[in-house]
């Protein structure tokens, strides 16, 4: 693929993304999936849906994973329910996350990603070591499907999370940076974020937000908005993202399942202002 190809978050039968048919109107030609329901992960349904996707022009690039039981319901519903921390969930998610990945195998995929859950900030603490622990495991079953992981940023700060990136110390745990989410749990300002763990960044969502007001950050949402009328800055980002040397897909993410119609649009909408952005700053 050329540089920096248009992307967007899709699902087959769950998850938040937009369905293939949406992005084939919107002719995108790339998705990282989310990925279905474990009663569609088999090798027909991949070959299916491969064979789908090529027929319509569309790269898959990323699998992201995701677990029945979480909710982002607000900050701290998510801490209690996402990702691979939890305790009570751990050991069955990180066995599911293996199938996952051996689903995104299936597929022919080199990447798959994942919202680890809040990385205690205690790295002396049980739960912070055994999180790395299950980690490693994780990755290794990954890597022997020769696959990197992703994790998605926002939960953590720029800082804890090369410190945790450091301590799993596995050369196939990278970074999907998404800067709305930097806004929306408030753990950073997105751009000085993008440039300290900018070494790990393997793909990214192309997502807005607004900030919650700052005696509520971090515990509080932010606002998710369509990409442009946000606090990120997409053309700082986009620029800070050449000036890395990301060539990556530019995967636009718009989290308002609710309303098909109206996330149809602004996906429409954002894929006209990446072009244009694109054209600019390539050429400069
Ligand atoms: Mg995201």
């Amino acid at each position: 693929m050329s540089q920096w190809p248009i992307g967007v978050f899709a699902s087959l039968d769950a998850g938040l993304g937009v369905h293939l048919d949406v992005v084939q109107e919107l002719n995108i030609p790339s998705i990282q999936l989310h990925t279905p329901r474990p009663e569609t992960r088999t090798q027909e349904s991949a070959d299916r849906f491969a064979a789908k996707c090529a027929d319509a022009g569309i790269t898959i690039t990323c699998m992201f994973g995701g677990f029945e039981g979480e909710s982002y319901a607000d900050i701290a519903t998510c801490v209690r329910t996402v990702g691979l921390v939890p305790p009570e969930t751990q050991q069955a998610r990180v066995q599911e996350f293996k199938e996952i990945s051996d689903f995104a195998r299936m597929l022919g995929l080199d990447a798959v990603g994942l919202h680890i859950g809040f990385v205690p900030e205690d790295v002396s603490s049980d739960s912070y070591h055994t999180l790395l622990d299950v980690t490693r495991d994780l990755l290794d079953h990954i890597g022997n499907n020769g696959q990197t992981l992703h994790l998605e940023t926002g939960q953590e700060s720029a800082d804890h999370l090369l410190e945790f990136i450091k301590s799993v110390d596995r050369d196939n745990l990278f970074i999907n940076f998404d800067p709305a989410n930097m806004i929306l749990y408030g753990t950073g300002e997105p751009i000085e974020a993008l440039k300290k763990v900018g070494r790990y960044v393997r793909s990214i969502h192309c997502k807005d937000a607004t900030w919650a007001p700052e005696d509520k950050r971090g515990e509080a949402w932010g606002q998710e908005v369509p990409l442009g009328d946000g606090d990120v800055g997409i053309k700082n980002y986009l620029q800070t993202l050449r000036d890395l040397g990301y060539d990556g897909p530019l995967t636009i993410e718009r989290e308002i399942p609710e309303d098909r119609d109206r996330q149809k649009a602004d996906i429409g909408q954002a894929v006209r202002l990446l072009e244009s952005l694109r054209s600019e700053i390539l050429a400069e």
